[in-house]
């Protein structure tokens, strides 16, 4: 193997390893682990390379910089607003929707790379818990009339 192919070898690898979306800071950390001396540039020009080539996916998020997904099969996204998290969703959200878009517009659909922005479970626990504490905070006892 040249070195070129080592290194994008490598960076595909460390995608392909992890089901966290990693930005480009933790990839290029993961990959000097293997290679110390590459370059973040280098890390930056494979991964254009290989979401060009289909071999990983590119990840917009919205407010966030830029992730990547060594998963390339049909698959939606759940986003945490709160923690950042990226889920991943095997899951039409409404396969009816694809046939009432085609009915309406003739447009046929063939993949669904959806992003849907909430809060994980886990978050939202986290809310639960704020809230409650809030609320036996707010148990202040007298003023009564
Ligand atoms: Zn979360
Ligand atoms: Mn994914």
């Amino acid at each position: 193997m040249s070195r070129k192919s080592i290194q994008r070898d490598a960076i595909l690898q460390v995608i392909k390893n992890t089901t966290s979306h990693p930005g480009v800071d933790w990839i290029y950390d993961e990959v000097r682990k293997e290679i110390p001396n590459i370059s973040l540039g280098t890390v930056y020009r494979n991964l254009r390379l290989l979401a060009q080539a289909g071999e990983i996916r590119e990840l917009d998020i919205p407010g966030s910089a830029k992730r990547f997904d060594g998963d390339t099969s049909n698959h939606r996204h759940l986003i945490c607003e709160k923690c950042g998290r990226i889920f991943d969703l095997y899951e039409a959200v409404d396969p009816k929707i694809e046939a009432r878009i085609f009915q309406k517009t003739g447009f046929k659909v063939k993949r669904q790379y959806l992003k849907l922005i909430g809060l994980c479970s886990d978050c939202q626990k986290q809310e639960e818990q704020l809230k409650t504490y809030i609320y036996d905070n707010s148990l202040i006892k007298g003023g009564e009339k």
